[in-house]
């Protein structure tokens, strides 16, 4: 009867521990990481901007706040888009489509929110 087994060779603990230690820790900072992010400012994602945008082209980015009141002319294939601030909001005053959706889309104030005018390609949003 030989023991084909000599001596006792236990395994060695597996890394088990430290695999789930370094996944808990990466778990933390991915939660944390935003809130880090937003609270020091780094990714400058908190302020409300106006866009506007003519042909697929950025035309016009600004901090909503520093954005003055009065018209600002957006010059799209059919002529020109104008876009009033006033109040802390945002329309479109006149423009040469015909149908005046983006007219009639009427005031925007909010994240999110957006004025599209398709037959002049002028696209006014407030975004963060
Ligand atoms: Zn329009």
């Amino acid at each position: 009867m030989a023991k084909m087994n000599p001596g006792d060779s236990r395994s060695r603990k597996s890394p088990t521990w430290y695999v789930a230690g370094a996944i808990l820790l990466l778990s933390i900072v991915a939660l944390l990481l935003p809130g880090v992010l937003r609270a020091t400012g780094f990714s400058g994602g908190n302020e409300l901007m106006l866009v506007i945008s003519a042909k697929g082209q950025v035309v016009y980015r600004k901090p909503f706040k520093d954005v003055p009141e009065g018209i600002i002319p957006v010059t799209g294939p059919l002529g020109v888009t104008q876009v009033e601030v006033a109040g802390r909001k945002v329309h479109v005053l006149h423009s040469p489509c015909d149908n005046h959706i983006c007219m009639n889309t009427g005031w925007i104030a909010q994240e999110g929110q957006i004025i599209v005018c398709m037959p002049n390609q002028v696209v006014v949003q407030l975004t963060k």
